[in-house]
């Protein structure tokens, strides 16, 4: 933990974030709703008016609301094999925005998207909402929209506990990295790492197994989340380096929809409170203070 106190090119907030992950794919004791086993409550609101969004008239007419995340990404979205519970941060965002819609967790169908299938998902209608580490950026903007940011961090490393040569980017010439399709790390590695091979695979944690066996020297992602991986496993993994990009997570909403936008930006501009609760809950478990990132209302 004690790189990320000294980064320079992030803002507080951001340095903080990174700093505070509790690394545990488990969620808080506070009090449940029906159909989590962990995590904090929320009121789940009634009769929820929202006119001109389509996304909300959708989730109406089917009776609940259909919420793509990511299943295998401990502390932010994750999927207990054993119990089908999902928990994490991205979760608990994902919840308290149904809950805020008038949909309480029995009425959140939760479905696994991979990054490079997100603005498809959107567009085609497959899904209402994403919260799962997703970047707000512009290119993505010309396909979906997005509320927040709720959170923010930054491109990172995971390298094997034993290797000591990777010590930051700057020792990645020569090494063959590897990230999900379709994410922003793996554009970045392209783009600006021109002496650095790439190996890409649907899901972070295909990467780390790759990782494991050898087959990759790293792998990068944003810190948020390659701290979760290696919390799992801190004999083998540990995360190297300062963060080296910004990283904004927003809700993902199909494009146009200014409406549902709107009601998602409120809410997280008048929920401090619960923010935190959730924060606490996840990825602050380690006891760290974190403040809540501003809504870009764009
Ligand atoms: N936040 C980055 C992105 O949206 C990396 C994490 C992810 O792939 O979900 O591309």
């Amino acid at each position: 933990m004690k790189n990320f106190l000294t980064r320079k090119r992030l803002g507080a907030t951001a340095l903080l974030a990174t700093a505070a992950l509790a690394l545990s794919a488990c969620g808080g004791s506070g009090t449940t709703t029906p159909g989590t086993e962990s995590g904090p409550s929320y009121a789940v609101a009634k009769d929820v008016k929202l006119t001109g969004s389509p996304t909300f008239d959708k989730m109406k007419s089917n009776g609940k609301v259909r919420i793509g995340v990511k299943q295998d990404q401990p502390g932010l979205g994750f999927k207990d094999a054993a119990t089908g519970e999902y928990s994490g941060f991205d979760i608990e965002i994902a919840r308290w925005t149904a809950a805020s819609l008038g949909f309480g967790t029995d009425k959140i169908e939760f479905k696994p998207i991979p990054s490079a299938n997100r603005e498809s998902a959107l567009a085609n209608g497959d899904i209402d909402l994403y919260v799962g580490t997703y970047s707000i950026t512009d290119k993505r903007k010309k396909l979906v929209d997005f509320a927040g940011p709720y959170f923010i961090t930054g491109q990172g490393l995971l390298v094997k506990k034993s290797n000591d040569t990777i010590k930051s980017e700057k020792d990645l010439a020569g090494k063959n990295v590897c990230s999900a399709t379709g994410s922003t790390p793996i554009q970045n590695i392209k783009a600006n790492f021109p002496n650095t091979k790439t190996t890409e695979f649907d899901t972070y944690s295909k990467c780390v197994d790759a990782l494991k066996s050898g087959t990759v020297d790293a792998v990068t992602t944003d810190q948020a989340i390659l701290l979760g991986y290696a919390s799992q496993d801190p004999a083998t993994l540990k995360v190297v380096g300062e963060p080296f990009t910004v990283e904004k997570y927003g809700v993902g909403l199909p494009k146009g929809d200014t409406a549902l936008r709107t009601f998602i930006n409120e809410m997280f501009t008048n929920g401090g409170a619960t923010w935190t609760k959730i924060f606490d809950s996840t990825l602050g478990k380690s006891g760290t203070k974190v403040e809540q990132p501003k809504v870009d209302q764009y």
